[in-house]
């Protein structure tokens, strides 16, 4: 085994707690006796940080210019369902979240919707767990300069609406095109 790849914690994310090396975001759900769930979601923060433009990884106010990190079938509607982050926190979130850094090719094979509905916490942005066991999407980091809070008529969830005149950049998160099996890590 490797040693799993914990990177520097930039200034602005250095009074956040950290897990295994990792830091904790802000939106990350916690179960009744006080652990962090990876990948899993308070939606309270959620709603709050989308509705105020707080940060989803420090919980701070955004600035005038954000990222999102999204799916490439949400970049296609322009819809975020997760909050935006500041680009020094979007830019440690593509490099030490499991997911965002393609460390895990597939979601995860059990449903967590159902134990995480009575904890009231959604699966990471699935609130139907729709994804569940299915095939990793690529996800794409975009900068923009703001965006619209609304109820998605999809999902009944609050999002993030990007309009294009805000789009700034698009860019692949880089992911191990050929991971080594052996390198692969779970944070959990
Ligand atoms: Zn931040």
């Amino acid at each position: 085994m490797t040693t799993p790849n914990t990177p520097d914690i930039p200034l602005q994310l250095a009074g956040r707690p950290t897990v295994g090396g990792l830091v904790v975001p802000w939106i990350t759900g916690r179960t009744p006796d006080g652990r962090y769930r990876f990948g899993a979601v308070d939606l309270h923060r959620q709603n709050r940080a989308l509705t105020d433009r707080l940060c989803q990884t420090c919980g701070v106010q955004l600035g005038a210019r954000m990222v999102f990190a999204l799916r490439d079938s949400d970049l296609r509607l322009l819809v975020s369902p997760e909050p935006g982050m500041h680009p020094v926190c979007a830019a440690y979130s593509a490099t030490a979240c499991p997911m965002l850094a393609g460390r895990m090719s597939h979601y995860r094979s059990t449903s967590l919707a159902g134990q995480l509905a009575d904890l009231g916490v959604l699966a990471h942005g699935d609130p139907a767990s729709l994804r569940a066991g299915a095939l990793a999407e690529p996800w794409q980091l975009v900068w923009v300069t703001g965006y619209r809070p609304f109820t998605n008529p999809l999902t009944a969830q609050l999002a993030a609406l990007l309009l294009p005149e805000q789009i700034l950049r698009v860019r692949p998160i880089d992911t191990p095109s050929n991971p080594n099996p052996g390198t692969e890590t779970n944070p959990e």
